[in-house]
């Protein structure tokens, strides 16, 4: 090994932004920076329907999206946003709340100032808010609503809205070169000037550089990848990533995983937003969950403890190791909200659940917790592993029981008491300790409630 070439560590490097804050009462999530990257999603309601949005607010915030947008598009929206806010507070959702503004903003954000008010952000898309001379009128009029109440705004660039008077001369003036670019550079270089001159025009108006951040959203993962490397290369704004129209169920779901996990790596990145049309019928928080796994899956955070499960193949005699990963994957996410409080830390616990010794054992040795069940023509016993040793041996028809039993006894062990007093706490006793019945020996460590 004296020659061997040292293997750099896969560790994102972020790029440093500036950080804004976007707050409600007491909860301030601050985006850019030092800050994690923020999970964010958006209602599907009529936002007219106040009781409708805030309940729909209540699940994606509940769901784990730390901000949530909503449409601000009619007179009728815009009188609904303090009623929205209100409802929310009474049910103790202190999620701030975005409004999505375009067209009209202008209008609504100055005539509505109980929304301006009860709206935590706003985005702005500068493709959106008027034609000559009106979009530089219409644009500072939102611009300084946003100064005046102290609100960070997104300024939200999107393929499908890119301002056509500035792709317009940017194509007449690429067509004047003696070698001209191809259109698509055009457009990427559109939607970032776009996005650049609009965050300087702000910033010019009087809103602070730290609260204003920006997004170019477009549909295609590789031109996503490509806008948004050159556009951390220009700036340090924070940014909001997104693949915009990213489609329904598997494909949209591997495409914004595939963007969004390439920019991420590169250490781009300051929010995210999943853009998943849902299945009729399917939950809007679908879209939460995608994009927390994302962030979970790159090592970037952790929200609940992993389960890691072989995909079984021949060697597996039944179902009985599926239904573990899902019966323990469930029971770990249905206890995570009381956990969370109970249990500081648990979200970083790694489980393996595995199907045969093949790799069984070298998978649970490097989980927290880890089992391997029987394979064809094994031993029908299942050895669990905890921090590495083999701890215990399970057998009979109530394995997935008493694995739970174990999982929950160390949790309560690891992250149930203060470290002073953990250092103390005696560690399980091995396999040799186990009964003739196959039932492991739990004590000193006693049942989690
Ligand atoms: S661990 Fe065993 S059962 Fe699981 S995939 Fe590998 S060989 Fe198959």
């Amino acid at each position: 090994m004296s020659d061997a070439v040292l293997i750099p560590d896969a560790v994102p490097q972020r790029r440093l932004t500036r950080q804004a804050l976007v707050s409600w009462g007491g909860n301030t999530i601050a985006v850019g920076g030092d800050a994690p990257v923020r999970v964010q999603s958006m209602t599907n309601t009529d936002t007219a329907d106040a009781i409708g949005t805030a309940i729909q607010v209540k699940e994606l915030a509940q769901a784990g999206s730390e901000l949530v947008r909503i449409t601000v598009n009619t007179p009728e929206a815009a009188a609904a946003v303090p009623a929205i806010r209100e409802q929310l507070d009474r049910m103790g959702v202190d999620v701030p709340l975005i409004g999505d503004f375009h067209y009209n903003g202008h209008v609504l954000l100055t005539q509505y100032p109980d929304c301006a008010q009860a709206l935590s952000k706003y985005r702005i898309n500068p493709g959106n808010v008027g034609k000559g001379d009106k979009k530089d009128r219409q644009f500072s009029q939102m611009i300084e609503v946003a100064a005046r109440w102290n609100k960070p705004v997104r300024i939200g660039v999107n393929w499908g809205s890119l301002d056509q008077e500035l792709l317009a001369g940017l194509m007449d003036s690429n067509a004047r070169q003696p070698r001209p670019r191809d259109a698509q550079q055009v457009m990427y270089e559109a939607l970032i000037a776009s996005a650049l001159q609009s965050a300087e025009r702000a910033e010019h108006l009087g809103l602070p550089g730290h609260q204003i951040l920006l997004s170019c959203k477009v549909s295609a993962v590789r031109d996503l990848i490509a806008v948004y490397r050159e556009l951390s290369r220009r700036c340090d704004y924070a940014l909001h990533l997104g693949l915009t129209e990213a489609g329904m169920g598997t494909k949209g779901t591997v495409a914004s995983t595939a963007a969004l996990s390439v920019l991420l790596q590169d250490g781009i990145g300051d929010t995210i937003r999943v853009s998943l049309t849902p299945a009729p019928g399917e939950a809007r928080t679908q879209e939460v969950v995608v994009a927390r796994e994302v962030l979970q899956a790159l090592g970037l955070r952790s929200f609940v403890p992993s389960v890691t499960a072989c995909p079984g193949c021949g060697r597996t005699t039944s179902s009985v190791f599926q239904e573990l990963a899902q019966d323990i994957d469930r029971h770990l996410r249905a206890q995570m909200p009381v956990w969370r409080a109970q249990y500081p830390g648990v979200e970083t616990m790694r489980l393996a659940v595995m199907g045969c010794i093949v790799n069984g054992p070298g998978e649970s040795r490097h989980a927290d917790i880890g089992i391997s069940l029987p394979g064809t023509g094994e031993q029908p016993s299942a050895p669990v592993f905890i921090d590495g040793e083999k701890r215990h041996t399970l057998r009979g028809d109530r394995i997935a029981e008493q694995f739970l039993d174990i999982v929950n006894n160390y949790i309560q062990q690891r992250w149930g008491l203060h470290r002073s007093q953990a250092a103390h706490v005696q560690s399980p006793r091995s396999e040799e300790d186990e009964g003739a019945s196959g039932s492991p020996a739990l004590t000193p460590w006693t049942h989690a409630n």
